[in-house]
């Protein structure tokens, strides 16, 4: 039988903690050739760069990477990694699913996905310092020493998003798809995301409507029941996803897919949380949620099953949890004993 080939990219903070237990689960049941490489601030030192060529050729070799979380400095330093590795890759849909789990008290019960466009909007990298925009800036009576950020959107982008939406919907028999956008403030960047849904959505049968993402922020917290597959553009999808994570448990308990046409990347929807490094603290529920998307993506859907199953009968049991997500802090337990019990329902 031909063995698996995946890039391994543990990242940093709580990154290798998680990514080793998501390993460990897919290693109980299939024999993975991983390739590790590494990106973000440990390439540096290793590499001199933060995006080696070693790591991208490697993603594209196998096609299909595991990704722990990976640091940014904020307000200087380099460029996000990830969104750099995204677009290298063309992984245009970042689709993030948000489940309500049993064993977890959220007051809503919540079935939705998020699908967030990856490779424009204010994520473009395009940014000006203090200064380089004073002319225009000027003639529209704005401060001429701001600094200015790029948000670009496209049709072609827009058009691809929704599409894919629109086919995710169909595919996992989803009810609605809602577009998320500012159109009333940002015309016409917005304005264009918004005509290019609705042209998509005439395509489908599939129910569809649209909402402004303040609204939505609010509708999300009230009655989230009433929503399937939100796609949005990059900024809003980042922030209503994390929004999302919140309402079934926690950042520790989401996980997240970055899909093109050639390659796809696995990965948290979680950072990588510097604070709780080396700490034995993490849920790995999300890190090893994403190994089972990986597996469902490459149709290993029976172990992708039981490992799914296998992490939701460890949190409905409720006595293997970490700090996050059990039923009292002075009950939690760490990173490892979580993986452990995990473990040992896997093997059974
Ligand atoms: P974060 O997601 O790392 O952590 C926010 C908080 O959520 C943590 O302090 C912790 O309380 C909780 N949390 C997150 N993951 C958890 C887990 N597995 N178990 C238990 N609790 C968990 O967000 P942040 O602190 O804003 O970002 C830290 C760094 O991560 C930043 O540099 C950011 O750029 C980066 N980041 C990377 C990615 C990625 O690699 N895809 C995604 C998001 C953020």
């Amino acid at each position: 039988m031909v063995k698996l080939k995946v890039t391994l990219i543990p990242g940093d903070g709580i990154g290798p903690e998680v990514v080793n237990a998501a390993v460990q689960c897919v290693d109980a049941l299939l024999d993975v050739d991983w390739h590790y490489t590494e990106i973000g601030d440990q390439a540096i030192k290793d590499f001199g760069k933060e995006l080696p060529v070693k790591a991208l050729q490697l993603a594209k070799k196998t096609k299909i990477t595991l990704k722990g979380p990976v640091t940014t400095p904020i307000g200087g330093g380099f460029h996000s990694v990830n969104v750099k590795l995204r677009k290298e890759l063309g992984l245009y849909a970042n689709v993030r699913p948000c489940k309500t789990l049993q064993g977890i008290d959220t007051p809503y019960k919540v079935d939705l996905v998020v699908i967030r466009e990856n490779t424009e909007d204010s994520y473009s990298g395009i940014e000006f310092k203090q200064g380089k925009f004073a002319r225009i800036l000027r003639q529209y009576h704005m401060p001429t020493n701001s600094a200015v950020a790029l948000k670009t959107i496209s049709s072609k982008a827009s058009k691809r998003i929704v599409d894919y939406a629109f086919k995710y919907a169909k595919q996992n028999k989803r009810k609605k798809v809602t577009a998320v956008h500012k159109a009333n403030i940002l015309k016409i960047t917005d304005g264009l995301f918004a005509k290019s849904a609705r042209e998509v959505a005439k395509k489908y049968t599939i129910k569809f409507e649209e909402k402004l993402v303040d609204n939505m922020a609010m509708q999300l917290v009230k009655k989230p029941e009433e929503y399937d597959v939100l796609v949005t553009t990059n900024l809003y999808g980042d922030i209503l996803s994390d929004l999302c994570a919140g309402l079934v448990g926690g950042l520790g308990l989401v996980a997240g897919a970055n899909i093109g046409d050639r390659y796809a990347v696995f990965e948290t929807v979680h950072g990588s949380a510097p604070k709780y490094a080396g700490k034995n603290k993490a849920n790995p529920a999300a890190a090893i949620f994403a190994a089972v998307m990986m597996l469902n993506h490459i149709g290993k859907e029976k172990e992708a099953k039981k490992i799914e199953d296998a992490v939701k009968q460890v949190i409905k049991e409720g006595r293997h949890l970490t700090y996050d997500i059990a039923k009292s802090k002075s009950k939690a337990v760490g990173t490892k004993q979580m993986t452990a019990a995990i473990l040992k329902r896997i093997r059974k």
